[in-house]
């Protein structure tokens, strides 16, 4: 059912009212602008009259907001609550120190999460749509945003309406304008204009910003942006609200959660044991308990998790891969099979007309890049073009979407391979002419594209595409005196000839027409083929070098591509691709039932001639054998296949936004690289995420495991609850923070993708915490009790069992860095810049925290020896070398191991 928005049309004495009920010259003539669109100036200054293209954003966060939120915490709220307490009691000092502690707290949160909300922020303007329009009678692309009233815009099948737009020439359109009118089925455009009256989905000579052309192409000029757009009139920016969060990072918080409450149970059951058993003062054993309640719980661990990830999405934002989805950040770390296109992803995407194939023979085309200059040669000498090769120039030209720029050097406004055909038709003399009567839009399902132009030998339709395609409804081939019947064996001979040497081929044909429209039907048979045209595509030198790398990191690399056979097993060996002698293509997938293909699809690196549908078909068979596929994708049909696969590619600049919307990750740069280096980076900012985890539980372990040893004993505590305050909210997390920075490991691309059901805390981790709290609480008791048994104060005991545990954090952070290599090496010693930071602004804080007369008033410590603080400083190398001592023990143990299963195989 149509359903008609309410909302108030412009007034009737406006130009632009009911454009949909006005003839397209006459809405072209209202707003004062021509089939060429604009001129530029006039387009700068209507932009700065009316402003810029954009719905109006919702109201943002305030400040306040987010500070508040802060707030909205347990531990923040027990806090808060003890120092009431503290208060109420008269300890005037614990309050001060516990308020403080709360207040720098919420300050660092707020400041991280402004600065996490930024980096979002900033990954959506970079994905900020464009429009490809008529600028002083040029095709350019602009942002979206910077669209005018009266721009001419130019969309086809993919793209999304940047403004409400009066169609002024369509191709075979259709829209999806769900998001308007609820009506899920795509609406069929028309010229004719329609009643005044009409209900939304029923103005059919309209385009509305906000929906999808899901078929054809077509023009139109614009009649309303931004605000005053139909979408805009009912709706402020449906801004896509992301929360910076994965399920690792949701896992912890639950865990965190859970923590949080047993360790509330456990405080009542110690506050009554110490009371009501121990005879202690309320208030000294509610202080306890607060101190307890903070050392148990890793406060600081949401918070740095989050820096983490937002600092993993700035990385890959930088390195040409934008998240969309975050929790597709720790998948990319996982992916085991990438099936990427080739035509711009593995190749340049730069193409060059060098081969031409007629029925009378085969010429060769010189020159390079776009520029159409260049010689014809036959057998090596230059010769001029016959009445073939100029027919075929003609056809070139004019079958064709795309547009060469000269300044400041010749490049392509369109598609690189229609820009290389324009180049040739320039070799060969031909120019581009008039607009087409009619227009078969290219259509990946059926490989060609045709027009309708009146030529002066009279009435034709132009064909090019696949030469399958064009074979198939061809009956004749072109010769200078005419033509003659068609010779099929020798064209399938010319382009498998031509596609071995890994040249895309098209083929170029022609047929008279009569009647003032074109139909698939109209070119079922009886074209007149001209030639095969042979463009070279080079391979991306990085891809090269990427696909190498994919391979030593266990990920297996498919390319797809509607490609010929031939081509794409050419260009596979240039890459690299490891099976490149059996290509499937999609006449073959068509032929396997699903359980046949999921054989085949694990032993066969290349697929050609493939349709979008297939690389649905080919995503679900890779997952049924259990692997974690990532798959790129360009146009409007590709969209199943990116939502289906683990991690969904697209392209951010000759991708469709259909195939965008549908995407995780949107590459800048369309390059396989990109993909390669977003694997890295998943894999890094996961193995990051699990460092901060495995750095910060066993100082929450150590620490409570110390306390709860002490109240079971009947013992002074080794740190006292305001102590702990200081270590974990400040100490600890200015350390974790340097993790967030780690850069990768050495060897992470070169292990096997991580098993996609492996457990979050691996055994390894567990054994970790476990070995290093007790390894802390160690540390925090003996130095404790040797200082004691040295006779020293209970103030100066305790200020060494304060930095004891501060100095074996900072070796453990080095310890942590590296979770599979020694830390006891230059490179580990070194450090990055962010970790000398955390060191530094650690020691710093210690020496105040322990030398400064109104420091140790708050927190009870006294000064230390250096003879002491060497002690300190001894635990954490202890601490470092029995870590690597494990790691290695570990590591002997897993190639004993792996020895032992090889050996059973
Ligand atoms: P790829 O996977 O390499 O991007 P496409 O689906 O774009 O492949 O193209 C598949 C085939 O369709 C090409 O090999 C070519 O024969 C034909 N083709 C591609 N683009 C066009 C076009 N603009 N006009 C006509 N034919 C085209
Ligand atoms: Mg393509």
């Amino acid at each position: 059912m149509k359903t008609a928005t309410s909302a108030p049309e412009a007034p009737a004495d406006t130009p632009t009212a009911a454009p949909w009920a006005k003839p397209a010259e006459a809405v072209l003539a209202a707003v004062a602008s021509r089939p060429r669109g604009l001129s530029n100036d006039e387009a700068l200054r209507r932009l700065a009259q009316n402003g810029p293209n954009r719905l109006p954003e919702p109201p943002r966060q305030t400040a306040l907001a987010r500070f508040m939120r802060q707030f909205n915490n347990l531990l923040i709220l027990v806090l808060i609550a003890a120092a009431g307490i503290t208060a109420l009691l008269g300890h005037w000092l614990d309050t001060g120190v516990i308020l403080a502690v709360v207040l720098a707290n919420t300050v660092i949160g707020f400041v991280q999460e402004g600065r996490a909300e930024q980096a979002l922020e900033a990954l959506r303007d970079m994905l900020a749509p464009k429009a490809s329009l008529w600028r002083d009678g040029v095709r350019v692309t602009v942002p979206a945003a910077d669209l005018v009233v009266g721009d001419v815009v130019w969309l086809e099948a993919g793209d999304r309406v940047p403004a409400d737009l009066r169609l002024i020439a369509v191709q075979g359109l259709t829209v999806e304008e769900a998001i308007l009118t609820g009506e899920s089925v795509p609406v069929r455009k028309q010229l004719a204009p329609v009643a005044p009256d009409a209900a939304l989905g029923d103005r059919l000579p309209m385009l509305f910003s906000g929906t999808m052309v899901a078929e054809g192409s077509g023009t139109g000029v614009v009649t309303a942006t931004g605000a005053d757009s139909e979408i805009g009139r009912i709706s402020t920016m449906m801004g896509e609200v992301q929360e910076l969060t994965t399920p690792l990072i949701r896992q912890m918080a639950v865990f965190a959660r859970y923590l949080t409450g047993i360790i509330i149970a456990l405080s009542g059951l110690i506050l009554a044991f110490a009371v009501f058993l121990r005879g202690m003062a309320f208030p000294e054993a509610f202080m306890v308990v607060v101190g307890l309640f903070v050392a148990a719980i890793p406060e600081g661990l949401p918070a740095v998790l989050t820096v983490t990830l937002a600092i993993g999405v700035q990385t890959m934002a930088r390195r040409h891969a934008i998240v969309r989805r975050l929790p597709s950040i720790e998948t990319l770390g996982a992916v085991s099979v990438i099936c990427s296109d080739k035509t711009g992803t593995l190749t340049r995407n730069e193409m060059t007309v060098t081969h031409l194939v007629t029925a009378e023979g085969r010429h060769e085309v010189t020159g390079t890049g776009y520029a159409p200059e260049g010689d014809l040669l036959r057998d090596g000498a230059k010769v001029q073009p016959g009445r073939v090769l100029r027919d075929l120039g003609r056809v070139a030209a004019l079958c064709n979407t795309a547009q060469l720029h000269e300044a400041p050097q010749w490049r392509v406004e369109g598609d690189p391979m229609e820009g290389a055909l324009l180049a040739l038709a320039g070799k060969l003399g031909a120019s581009p002419g008039d607009a087409a009567l009619s227009v078969i839009p290219f259509d990946a399902r059926y490989r060609y594209m045709a027009v309708l132009h009146d030529l002066p030998e009279g009435r034709f339709a132009l064909i090019k595409g696949a030469p399958e395609q064009l074979l198939d409804r061809a009956s004749l081939q072109a010769t200078a005196d005419g033509s003659q019947p068609l010779d099929r064996q020798f064209w399938l001979d010319a382009a498998e000839e031509t596609a071995a040497q890994g040249m895309r081929v098209l083929a170029l044909a022609l047929k008279p027409h009569d009647g003032d429209r074109l139909g698939h039907d109209d070119l079922d048979q009886g074209l007149v083929l001209l030639g095969l045209t042979g463009l070279i595509d080079p391979p991306r030198d990085e891809a090269i070098v990427a696909v190498r790398e994919c391979h030593e990191a266990g990920i297996a690399v498919k390319m797809i591509t509607g490609d010929h056979a031939g081509t794409a097993a050419a260009i596979g060996r240039q890459i690299g691709l490891k099976r490149t002698d059996t290509v499937l293509t999609g006449a073959d997938l068509d032929r396997l039932d699903d359980l046949s293909l999921q054989g085949a699809v694990v032993a066969t690196d290349v697929f050609a001639r493939t349709s979008p549908e297939h690389k649905l078909r080919l995503v679900s068979a890779l997952q049924a054998q259990g692997a974690v596929v990532a798959m790129t994708g360009d146009g409007v049909n590709d969209a199943p296949a990116l939502k289906r696969a683990d991690a969904g590619i697209a392209m951010g600049q000759k991708g469709s936004e259909a195939a965008r919307q549908a995407a995780d990750l949107v590459l800048t740069d369309d390059n396989f690289a990109s993909i390669a280096e977003a694997v890295r980076q998943g894999r890094t900012v996961y193995g990051n995420l699990k460092k901060v985890i495995t750095f910060l539980l066993p100082v929450n372990g150590g620490e409570s495991l110390s306390l709860v040893l002490a109240l079971m004993l009947g013992l002074v505590l080794p740190i006292t609850p305001l102590q702990i305050l200081w270590v974990n909210m400040i100490s600890s997390v200015a350390l974790a923070m340097a993790l967030a920075f780690e850069p990768a490991e050495n060897q992470v691309m070169r292990r096997p993708p991580r098993r996609p059901d492996a457990p979050i805390v691996s055994r390894f981790i567990l054994w970790r915490v476990l070995l290093v709290s007790i390894l802390f609480t160690i540390g925090v008791f003996g130095q404790f009790a040797l200082e004691l048994w040295l006779g020293g104060t209970v103030e100066a005991a305790r200020t060494m069992a304060v930095n004891t545990l501060v100095a074996m954090e900072v070796f453990y952070l080095f310890s942590v860095r590296y979770r599979h290599g020694a830390s006891l090496t230059w490179q580990g010693a070194k450090g990055t810049r962010a970790v000398l930071m955390a060191v530094g602004l650690v020691v710093m804080l210690q020496a105040i925290f322990t030398y400064l007369p109104p420091m140790q008033r708050l927190f009870g410590t006294v000064a230390l020896s250096p003879l002491q603080l060497l002690e300190c400083a001894g635990a954490g190398v202890l601490l470092l070398l029995v870590l690597e001592l494990d790691k290695r023990a570990a590591a002997h143990w897993k190639s004993l191991r792996d020895r032992a299963v090889a050996a059973k195989v």
